[in-house]
């Protein structure tokens, strides 16, 4: 660990969001509920050791969270722990916003698969310790934590969901991909977003800025047009929980289940 979090836990919530079944495979969620309008926009934290080497690039985008924290909108990251323990003071301010939850992008954003992009790759017998470490650097944070995880690039094959089934996580992947990597321009990304989203879509961007230099440009685009389309923005918890309506009506109308 780098220096004190500093952030209080909040209150003990069970079941923890994104908590399944340890010992399965994990679930692989591509979207949520298309019947209600409402968005997850999640934002990669990713780092990698080249990327750790330069010193000089700034890899987190405050300006995407000043845009988020303004309009209070809602949010979910998908850190690695390299990024945690180079941004701590980011973290914490992610950690403190009620509006936001962490999830888990890796340790150090290598590929879960033998060719996954140019990420090189994390030994199969060491896949399960390098989601377990970044839960370990992300967790003293406090705030809304999950047990979601993204795998870099989104490689991942059946070996890869059975290393990770110990830790009772749920692998988050996206239906709209926002290209924000290496932007050289907001537009695209803004049409990308708007030409594919829908209800219950998961909008893959990243908080890097030095490798997606436009996202902030493109986010208040972006969220004036899902506003345009009655479109709006949850935690990926909030978009995969049970409606409280379907909820009510199952327990009204299904036989007596147990207390949970
Ligand atoms: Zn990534």
């Amino acid at each position: 660990m780098t220096g004190s979090p500093g952030v209080t836990r909040s209150p003990a919530a069970s079941p923890r969001p994104g908590a399944a079944q340890r010992g399965r495979n994990p679930e692989v969620v591509d979207h949520g509920p298309r019947d209600r309008k409402q968005v997850a926009l999640t934002f990669d934290a990713d780092m990698t050791e080249a990327m750790l080497r330069n010193r000089t690039a700034d890899y987190a985008n405050g300006a995407v969270l000043d845009i988020l924290e303004r309009r209070g909108v809602a949010a979910t990251f998908f850190l690695t722990g390299e990024w945690v323990r180079r941004y701590p003071d980011v973290t914490r301010r992610l950690a403190a916003n009620p509006r936001w939850e962490l999830a888990n992008h890796s340790y150090n954003h290598r590929g879960f698969t033998p060719n996954c992009y140019r990420l090189g790759q994390v030994p199969p017998a060491e896949m399960t310790d390098d989601v377990a470490r970044t839960f370990s650097v992300i967790e003293p944070y406090g705030g809304r934590q999950t047990r979601y995880f993204r795998f870099p690039g989104l490689c991942h094959d059946a070996a890869a969901l059975t290393a990770l089934a110990p830790l009772g996580v749920t692998v988050i992947r996206g239906d709209v991909v926002s290209g924000d990597p290496f932007a050289t321009a907001y537009q695209p990304i803004v049409r990308a977003v708007l030409d594919k989203v829908q209800p219950g879509s998961i909008v893959i961007m990243h908080v890097t800025k030095a490798n997606a230099p436009m996202t902030d440009q493109a986010l208040g685009p972006i969220l004036d047009g899902l506003t345009a389309r009655g479109l709006v923005p949850v935690t990926v918890s909030e978009l995969l929980a049970t409606p409280p309506s379907t909820r009510a009506s199952a327990t009204a109308s299904g036989p007596p289940g147990p207390a949970l």
